[in-house]
């Protein structure tokens, strides 16, 4: 027995390679596969076979090389057999994305949620959840991997339970029972559910979908409503003893700076967070981000006092985790020139004296979609775990 438990980890461990390879050098052969893993041909060839039948790979035409013999057969992720459900639940919305293996949205569901109670909120999840589930498995005729969800707070993996979100309120939620309990009930029982802080499923969806190389640590700052961050490291995500690593936005950057909603004062998120940033105008964070744009002078003040206390926090996480490359995503990264632009610039000036340069700062290839398209990027990482 021991050795067929043995055999059959194995044999995970070889498919997952496979799977992580193809995805990083699409158009390798099986041959390219044999060769790079040191499996046998026939043991590639069967794997492949199977990935084939299941939905994870295709193949294209073979290539034209000139030489006689077979060709070799270029290999790919396939795009439309398969899907992963990414959720990212914050305060006052839930927004659903399903996407395939190489991350391109193939559906989509949002909804304003008026309640922050535990039942209201899973239920409108598994509504938003199933939904999009059968557009894509009944409409589109894909398999459902799995479903991740980014949530407000630190989460324990192993148990899908989601210790603690001071804007919703909620203590020692069981996130991941309550909401395949509420998904079975609507006809999908059974879905693997993962659970991870949005931050960190937004860094997952940079390194996973990256099309380029990812230098690591890559260094996820998520300036939405509320600020958090996500680190990948050493080829996975950096969660702490607690869940709560990278939960930045209760920094503290100003002693006695304005009361936080975690009890503290001059949190990063009293200071520079879109929410803190809106209230200092008595407006929506929509008419916040909307009067920037158009060049209003209070809402540029604002946004530039904003940027200034960013660059406190870029610079104190820089220090911190020495990243290879810092990402900025969520809504508040597309304020521009006074507040991204000029948290940038003040970062800059404080380090020109410094042997140390800061390393480049870009903007999250998937925009206010980060964290539900990162939540399936979860999906993939937890299936298709790192080798
Ligand atoms: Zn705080």
């Amino acid at each position: 027995m021991a050795i067929t438990g043995d055999q059959s980890f194995l044999k995970h461990i070889n498919r997952m390679a496979l799977i992580r390879l193809i995805r990083g050098r699409p158009g390798w052969s099986r041959a390219d596969l044999a060769e790079c893993t040191g499996l046998t041909k026939s043991t590639v060839s069967q794997l492949v076979q199977e990935l084939i039948d299941e939905g994870w790979l295709a193949e294209d035409d073979a290539l034209v090389t000139g030489s006689i013999g077979r060709r070799p057969t270029p290999l790919r992720l396939d795009d439309k057999r398969l899907a992963m459900i990414g959720v990212d639940l914050t305060l006052g919305s839930v927004q659903v994305v399903a996407t395939a293996l190489t991350g391109e949205v193939v559906a989509s569901s949002e909804q304003k949620l008026a309640s922050s109670a535990v039942a209201d909120v899973i239920g409108a999840v598994a509504q938003r959840a199933a939904e999009v589930i059968a557009e894509v498995s009944r409409v589109q005729g894909r398999r459902v991997l799995g479903l991740g969800i980014g949530v407000p707070g630190p989460v324990h993996e192993g148990s899908g339970v989601l210790h603690h979100a001071a804007n919703l309120d909620w203590h020692n939620v069981p996130v991941r029972s309550l909401l395949q309990q509420a998904l079975g009930e609507l006809g999908w029982p059974q879905l693997p559910v993962f659970l991870q802080r949005r931050a960190a499923s937004a860094a997952l969806g940079e390194v996973e979908f990256a099309t380029t190389t990812v230098e690591e640590p890559l260094l996820f700052i998520h300036l939405g409503k509320t600020i958090g961050a996500g680190v990948f490291v050493g080829g996975r995500l950096l969660s702490g003893h607690g869940g709560f690593a990278g939960d930045v936005g209760h920094l503290q950057l100003v002693p006695d700076g304005p009361q936080c909603i975690c009890g503290r004062r001059g949190c990063a998120d009293t200071l520079t967070s879109l929410a803190a940033m809106s209230a200092r105008l008595g407006v929506s964070d929509e008419e916040f981000v909307a009067r920037v744009q158009a060049g209003d002078e209070a809402a540029c003040a604002a946004a530039r006092e904003g940027g200034a206390y960013l660059a406190s926090l870029i610079h104190q996480l820089w220090l911190t985790f020495d990243p290879a490359q810092i990402v900025l995503g969520g809504i508040a990264s597309r304020l521009g020139r006074d507040y991204v632009g000029l948290a940038l610039q003040v970062l800059q000036e404080r380090t020109a004296n410094s042997r140390l340069q800061p390393p480049p700062v870009s903007v999250a290839r998937f925009g206010t979609r980060a964290v539900a398209i990162g939540a399936t990027a979860l999906v993939f990482n937890q299936l298709v775990r790192p080798v």
